[in-house]
């Protein structure tokens, strides 16, 4: 993997994996540059399954292999408990092709589903910002709730493949067929399909879709094909949106768009600081609590990792 983090605890931050970046935070200091004995090892923990990993590479010439970081399955004191369960669910430690079902939950008793409601509280917003960049259509207040309903709902949180770097597009995958009328779309591709394939089908001066008969005729997406790759050393994930045609009950494939986990880019909006850069109060106070009201709901439900 080529990128790392300092501590377990969710609401740490991620980097990606630079000697320099590394060296600076961790500022070469115990548990990160650890004494063996004959040499020192470099460690730091998974952004995605919270066990520890290992660096490799640190401080190699540019003609050996790149830098990069692996799991190792030995608790390192001081940093990260090593889990075997949440290892073997890490996206990034897959080294194999997935192709990822919805039946395949449930996690168990991995520490990763607390934090993953955590996260989703405390950055919500940016959560939702960065699918709507993904999916290319403005995701509003109402819909984001009607996705983390649905998220809570499945309980995708214990989903095998829910890991903490993929959030915003889990949010996406486990939500039901929606309209995609009088909502806004970005995506220009998806725009012009709509238009070449729907006569009935316009955009107003917003980029609303608009359709001439609402009663007869429905536009509607949803979410299939959670695909986990390693590709070249790195792990990709992608899930397919999937637009259609309804008329009359019948169903028409209008396009499928697949969207590649921007791992980087929800990277770089979960480091900025929680006071700074701009937030939006309506979709943090819809988050607000709601996993936890949900959880009590369901009684029968208990996190057993504290
Ligand atoms: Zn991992």
């Amino acid at each position: 993997m080529n990128i790392f983090k300092l501590h377990p605890d969710g609401s740490v931050i991620y980097y990606m994996l630079e000697r320099e970046i590394y060296l600076n935070e961790t500022s070469r200091k115990y548990p990160y540059f650890y004494d063996c004995g004959d040499k020192i090892r470099h460690y730091a923990v998974c952004p995605a399954c919270n066990n520890p990993i290992q660096i490799i590479g640190l401080f190699r010439k540019h003609t050996e292999s790149p830098l990069y970081a692996k799991h190792i399955p030995k608790t390192i004191p001081d940093l990260a408990e090593y889990r075997q369960e949440a290892y073997e669910n890490c996206p990034l430690a897959a080294k194999r092709n997935i192709c990822a079902e919805k039946g395949q939950k449930k996690r168990g008793n991995d520490g990763i589903s607390k934090q993953l409601l955590n996260i989703i509280e405390k950055n919500f917003d940016r959560i939702v910002y960065v699918l709507q960049r993904s999916l290319g259509i403005y995701v509003s207040a109402r819909l984001a709730e009607n996705l983390l309903d649905d998220y809570l709902k499945e309980e995708a949180y214990l989903y095998k493949y829910a890991s903490l770097i993929n959030i915003p597009w889990m949010l996406a995958y486990f939500s039901r067929s929606r309209s995609l009328v009088r909502r806004i779309i970005h995506d220009e591709d998806i725009r012009k399909t709509i238009q070449k394939k729907v006569a009935d089908a316009t955009f107003n001066e917003k980029g609303q879709l608009i359709v001439k008969d609402d009663g007869k005729i429905r536009i509607l997406f949803y979410f299939t094909n959670h695909n986990i790759k390693f590709e070249k050393g790195f792990t990709c994930e992608s899930i397919d949106m999937e637009i259609y045609l309804s008329i009359m009950g019948r169903k028409e494939k209008i396009c499928t768009k697949t969207i590649s986990f921007d791992y980087d880019y929800f990277r770089y909006m979960r480091n900025i600081p929680e006071n700074k850069g701009r937030r939006n109060g309506e979709l943090i106070a819809l988050a607000q609590d709601k996993p936890r009201r949900y959880r009590e709901d369901r009684k029968k439900f208990t996190f057993k990792d504290s």
